[in-house]
């Protein structure tokens, strides 16, 4: 990757051009296409193929040697990121744990927990969730009604948890959850690890509108969670969900790469559709190229179009940039902080505009079930929502970066 720092360029050490050369050679050794990670047999094989990226080193780069890692840093992280992209990996169901849960788990949990977690999740021994979101509780977060009374020497928790991505599949929840009073806001919220595959929990499958079942409803009910499971003090859950969320922000090294990728199909495809041909009489299999531009709408023309693709190749490779100087800092040790808003926000809409350039030209056969831009539609559409919704991540530039009054 190229490392420009914020207010320098980074110089970065030949180790690390070798250990892109290292990753992309074995990721061509190794890639293979896997079945559908929405299936339980293609989440078993995605499982099994985290085991063997963990197994030769490559997973947890920064991650210290005693949780599992390799005791890399950041820009480990960011350039196998990126060469995983380019080698076209499959979909990392650790996503969640190497991103947020893990880093979270390194900033608040105690030796003993971090000792007890970290290595299973990296090796995807145990497969982690995060439980925030609620029915009544998502850009609002503070508004989390699920409660947790204290008994004894442990938690009994009562409620609901949403949009829980592979909660189908998981071992152990990463929740916020209310010890103070009802309504307290901020106030009274706490983190705990709740054990998913005990007494009193109901994992429902969610079918999105696109058939998949990626998310679950977490059904709780007189959970008992032992205070050793606790995450941080009580009453410490709204700043740790804070920075949990800081990371989740945080720059996506592969991103960049992702979007290029989705665009330069796209270009490609214009590319193919050459002006002339009549696109009703033009049979083609569901999700092949429509043949003529000049047929897709009265406005517009092959230069028009192509100044649309121009705008947003610029917009990636201002993505780019953003992207880098994000994980330059990380690097310098700069926390993740409002900035990663900026990041989140750019890329979503960007990455929403390449596919909505794609349905504008060629229509809704694009996204036909089954062809590469069926899911990079729906991925798009929940970038805006996920992690805090555009608007949200709005409020947050205009109030932290901007200053401006609320
Ligand atoms: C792909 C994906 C994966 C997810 N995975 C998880 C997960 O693993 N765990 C988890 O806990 N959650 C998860 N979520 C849920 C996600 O965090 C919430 O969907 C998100 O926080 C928005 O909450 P909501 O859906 O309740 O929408 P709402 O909060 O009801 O928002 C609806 C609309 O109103 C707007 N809005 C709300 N408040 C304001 C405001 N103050 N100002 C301006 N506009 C506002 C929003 O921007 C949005 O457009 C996931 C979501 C997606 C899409």
């Amino acid at each position: 990757m190229s490392t420009a720092g914020s207010r320098r360029p980074v110089d970065v050490p030949d180790s690390y051009h070798r250990f892109a050369g290292d990753a992309a050679a074995w990721l061509a050794a190794h890639v293979e296409e896997l079945p559908d990670v929405d299936t339980d047999e293609g989440f078993a094989a995605h499982r099994a193929w985290e085991r063997t990226l963990h197994d030769a080193g490559w997973s947890g780069l920064s991650w210290p040697r005693e949780y599992g890692g390799a005791g890399g840093d950041v820009l480990h992280e960011a350039i196998f990121a990126e060469e995983y992209e380019r080698a076209r990996g499959p979909v990392r169901i650790t996503r969640p744990a190497l991103r947020f849960l893990g880093p979270a788990l390194m900033h608040t949990a105690d030796a003993a927990q971090r000792a007890r977690w970290l290595p299973p999740m990296l090796a995807a021994g145990e497969i982690w969730c995060q439980g925030f979101s609620e029915p009544g509780a998502g850009s609002d977060l503070a508004a989390v009604g699920t409660r947790a009374v204290r008994i004894g020497d442990g938690y009994v928790v009562d409620g609901q948890k949403t949009w829980t991505t592979y909660g189908r599949h998981a071992d152990r929840m990463f929740a916020l959850v209310r010890t103070g009073p009802p309504g307290a806001g901020r106030h009274g919220l706490t983190c705990l690890a709740i054990d998913l595959t005990g007494p009193g929990v109901d994992v429902r499958p969610i079918r999105q509108v696109h058939g998949r079942t990626g998310f679950a409803e977490v059904f709780l009910t007189g959970v008992r969670v032992p205070v050793t499971d606790r995450i941080g003090d009580e009453g410490d859950g709204w700043a740790i969900a804070m920075r949990l969320l800081s990371f989740e922000r945080g720059p996506d090294a592969g991103g960049p790469a992702r979007s290029r990728r989705r665009l330069a199909a796209l270009a490609a495809d214009v590319a193919a559709a050459g002006p002339g041909r009549d696109r009703a009489s033009d049979e083609r299999e569901p999700g092949a190229p429509a043949a003529d531009l000049t047929a897709i709408g009265p406005d517009l023309d092959r230069a028009a179009v192509e100044g649309e693709l121009g705008a947003l190749v610029a917009r990636v490779h201002g993505y780019r940039c953003h992207t880098d100087r994000r994980v330059a800092a990380a690097w310098r040790g700069e926390q993740p902080g409002a900035e990663s808003s900026v990041v989140k926000l750019y890329s979503s809409e960007l990455d929403l505009d390449v596919v909505e350039l794609g349905l504008d030209l060629f229509g809704d056969e694009r996204t036909a079930e089954g062809t590469p831009e069926f899911l990079d539609l729906w991925h798009s559409r929940a970038g805006r929502i996920y992690g805090g919704a555009a608007e949200i991540q709005r409020t947050v530039v205009a109030d932290r970066l901007l200053g401006l009054p609320r």
